[in-house]
């Protein structure tokens, strides 16, 4: 008898090198099953992710059935769910990807324990990374804390290379239906995501396109220009990663396969991406506790005032207010800015790191427990080789330099659109006549600085003196 085996999709929306579902092809026939799970799918981070999960479920469905499948789907408690699914489907076998979010991690551990225990064979891929969290670490066992160390040392390592994609599904005859897409209600009622609609393509396919129309264009310039958020010389591939829309392995090949000295810098991202990981699964505590712990003593300020003008954009900082503006249109900011807004709100406005990133996981498509928590720490100060805290980013400069036209300004701040460049980074030091001409009463059109660069500065400093 061919024996039936689950594939549970979690982290891994794709038909390409994708190894539990590559696996199980191979061997019976497949029940491919998502279970979304309140507390830990990635659809417990916020309503954007959601909403993008949606839409690459959906694609997922339709990829699946181009090759004889269909995706079935069903929620709750993964540990109380999948062991119903076994039962009543017959399933001999259940073969997952794993997820690295430690509660998902631990979670799975135990639920593979009791499966196998029940006679189930139970079989883990990595299907995330380059390489298992726990692979790369120094020569006394330890994990590396400085990211140019971990780099080096994987990069002398073998990735395997990544799967063909998945042709042909067997799937057995089924009595249990599951639920429908629309039944996991990921999408919200009230459409607020026109915008991102307009820009995110879901699905491999789409994010496959991107990869290369990315390389055609732009993997010359990336380490050059990548910095500048109007150039659009990023890949804006995070959204597609974070969801295994697309490999990480994948890429890796494909980038050493063009060769040359242009593709490493993007590599270097990538494994800016396993660095994270690292990190993630071996401290877990980083995602809410200062890795230094110095900085549990920090006196943070919760403004409430202060918080609301970060998160609507209208700090009076051009630069900070594009970027919050970005991400809430578009799901998505550039990575400059990121770290511009990131620094914005911990050192000018003294607000606690965590509460950055619990806003960044509602509002980015491409939330990621990693890389959220990874970027965070590291502008706050208080991560593994982090920027240290008394590098404290001026926003102006920061604007002059990477945005000096002030294009990404005028695209999401049109209030501004028709001031100068010269002016566009800090209106508040524009004469009357300049902003009058470009239509501007500052306090009314556009705010006034919520707080003086320099005073919030030396705050900063002095209470980082306090915990040094
Ligand atoms: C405060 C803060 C929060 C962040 N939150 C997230 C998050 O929730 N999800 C997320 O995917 N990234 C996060 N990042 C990292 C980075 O900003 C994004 O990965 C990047 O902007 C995505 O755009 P891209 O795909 O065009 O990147 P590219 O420049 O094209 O890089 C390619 C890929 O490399 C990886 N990468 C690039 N930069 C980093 C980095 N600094 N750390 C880890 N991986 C990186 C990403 O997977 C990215 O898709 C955060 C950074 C900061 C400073």
């Amino acid at each position: 008898m061919t024996k039936s085996i689950i594939v549970l999709i979690r982290q891994d929306l794709r038909l390409h090198d994708h190894p539990a579902l590559y696996k199980a092809s191979q061997e019976g026939k497949v029940i491919p099953l998502y279970i979304l799970d309140e507390e830990t799918s990635p659809a417990s981070t916020g309503e954007a992710k959601k909403w993008w999960l949606h839409q690459n479920l959906e694609a997922f469905q339709t990829s699946l059935q181009t090759i004889n499948g269909r995706l079935w789907m069903d929620r709750g408690k993964v540990e109380n769910v999948l062991p119903q699914w076994v039962k009543k489907t017959d399933a001999q076998a259940v073969y997952w990807n794993r997820v690295y979010d430690p509660k998902v991690y631990e979670r799975d551990l135990t639920l593979a324990r009791s499966l196998s225990s029940q006679g189930i064979d139970v079989q883990t891929f990595e299907g995330t990374l380059l390489l298992p969290p726990w692979k790369v670490k120094k020569e006394d066992g330890t994990p590396y804390k400085v990211y140019s160390a971990f780099y080096k040392s994987l990069r002398k390592e073998e990735i395997p290379k990544p799967l063909l994609p998945v042709k042909k599904l067997e799937v057995p005859r089924l009595g249990a239906e599951g639920l429908s897409l629309i039944d996991l209600s990921l999408k919200p009622s009230i459409p607020w995501f026109h915008i991102m609609e307009s820009i995110w393509d879901p699905g491999e396919e789409a994010a496959i396109k991107r990869y290369h129309s990315f390389v055609q264009k732009s993997i010359e310039d990336y380490a050059e220009r990548r910095d500048m958020p109007a150039e659009g010389h990023h890949s804006t591939l995070s959204p597609y990663l974070a969801l295994g829309v697309i490999s990480v392995r994948s890429l890796y090949h494909s980038l050493l396969e063009m060769g040359g000295t242009q593709v490493e810098p993007f590599i270097k991202q990538l494994i800016w991406r396993e660095f994270s990981y690292s990190v993630l699964l071996q401290f877990p505590e980083s995602t809410t506790r200062p890795v230094n712990e110095k900085f549990k003593k920090f006196r943070w300020k919760k403004e409430k005032e202060y918080w609301n003008r970060w998160t609507r954009g209208e700090t009076g900082y051009p630069i900070v207010d594009a970027g919050m503006r970005e991400l809430w249109a578009t799901g998505f900011m550039h990575n400059r800015v990121r770290m511009i807004v990131a620094s914005f709100l911990t050192k000018h406005l003294l607000i606690p790191w965590q509460e950055g990133a619990r806003w960044f996981s509602n509002t980015l498509i491409d939330a990621d427990l990693a890389n959220n928590s990874m970027g965070w720490q590291w502008v706050a100060g208080s991560g593994f080789d982090s920027a240290p805290y008394f590098r404290i980013f001026n926003p102006t400069l920061q604007s002059e330099k990477f945005d000096k036209e002030g294009t990404y300004i005028r695209m999401w701040v049109p209030e501004l659109k028709d001031v100068p460049s010269k002016h566009i980074h800090k209106p508040s030091e524009a004469s009357v006549e300049i902003l009058e001409g470009a239509g501007v009463i500052l306090g009314e059109d556009y705010p006034y600085p919520i707080v003086d660069h320099k005073a919030a500065r030396d705050r900063a400093l002095d209470r980082y003196h306090e915990i040094k």
